[in-house]
C-alpha cells in the first residue's frame, strides 16, 4: 500500500486552500479534495508535484487533469448522495475517485487499454469501487443509461449527441468545447428530451477526445 505521511496531507491541505482562494466554493469538493491522495494517481517520477496546481504527464501522452479543473468541473455537476454518473476519460482515475467520495456511483470509459488495466488495477488496490469500461466515450454506456450526470475531461469537437441522450431529464453534462485554441467549459442542463438550458464556464485546456479505442 502506498504511503501517505504529514508532509503530503499538509501540501494536499495547501492546495485546497489555494483552490477556495481561487473560488472553488461547494465545501464538499475541497473536502474530498483534502482527503483524496493525488500522489497515488500519479507516476512515481512526478509524486513530488502531485500537489502543484498543474497537470501531469500520465501515458500514452495524457495527463491527470490540473487540480483546479477537476475542482470546477466536479462543482458544476453539484454531485449528491447516489448520483449515477458517467465520466468520459478515465485518465490516472482521479476524477472518478473524487466523484466516487462524493457518494456517486460512477462509471468511467477510457479508450486507451494501458490507462484501463492500470487504473483498474490501481482502483482493485485502493479498494475504489468505480465501474471501469475500456471502449470509446463517444458511444457512451448505453446498457447503464440514463445517467443523472455526464462528465467529459478531454476536449470535444462539439457535445456528442449520443451522451445528451443518455442524460436524464433534469440532469446536467460538464463538457469542454474546442474552439481552436482553448476550450470553452460548457454545461447543458436537460429540461426535456429536446431542450437544454446551455451556460458556459470560461476557459480551460484538455487533451483531446478521440473517437475509436486504442
Ligand atoms: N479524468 C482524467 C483526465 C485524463 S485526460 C484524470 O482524472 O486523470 C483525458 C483522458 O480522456 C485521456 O486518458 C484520454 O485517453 C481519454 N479519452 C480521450 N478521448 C476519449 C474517448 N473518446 N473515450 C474515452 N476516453 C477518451
Amino acid at each position: 500500500m502506498q504511503e501517505d505521511n504529514f508532509f503530503q496531507k499538509g501540501k494536499r491541505q495547501q492546495l485546497v486552500r489555494l483552490l477556495a482562494q481561487e473560488g472553488i466554493s461547494d465545501k464538499r469538493v475541497l473536502e474530498v479534495m483534502a482527503e483524496l491522495p493525488r500522489h497515488f494517481f500519479v507516476n512515481t517520477t512526478y509524486a513530488d508535484h502531485a500537489y502543484d496546481n498543474k497537470p501531469l504527464p500520465i501515458d500514452k501522452n495524457q495527463t491527470i487533469s490540473q487540480p483546479y479543473t477537476v475542482a470546477f468541473q466536479t462543482q458544476l455537476l453539484s454531485v449528491e448522495q447516489g448520483d449515477k454518473i458517467l465520466e468520459i476519460g478515465t485518465g490516472s482515475g482521479y476524477q472518478a475517485a473524487v466523484l466516487l467520495k462524493l457518494g456517486a456511483k460512477v462509471y468511467s470509459i477510457e479508450r486507451h487499454k494501458v490507462l484501463f488495466d492500470n487504473t483498474k488495477q490501481l482502483f482493485d488496490k485502493l479498494g475504489l469501487k468505480v465501474h471501469l469500461f475500456y471502449g470509446d466515450g463517444f458511444k457512451g454506456q448505453p446498457l447503464f443509461a440514463p445517467f443523472d450526470k455526464i462528465l467529459i475531461t478531454a476536449a470535444a469537437p462539439t457535445v456528442p449527441d449520443e451522451l445528451l441522450k443518455q442524460l436524464k431529464v433534469g440532469g446536467v453534462l460538464v463538457v469542454p468545447i474546442d474552439n481552436g485554441k482553448s476550450q470553452t467549459m460548457t454545461s447543458f442542463k436537460k429540461i426535456n428530451d429536446t431542450n437544454f438550458e446551455v451556460k458556459k464556464h470560461g476557459q480551460f485546456s484538455f487533451v483531446p477526445m478521440l473517437k475509436g479505442k486504442e
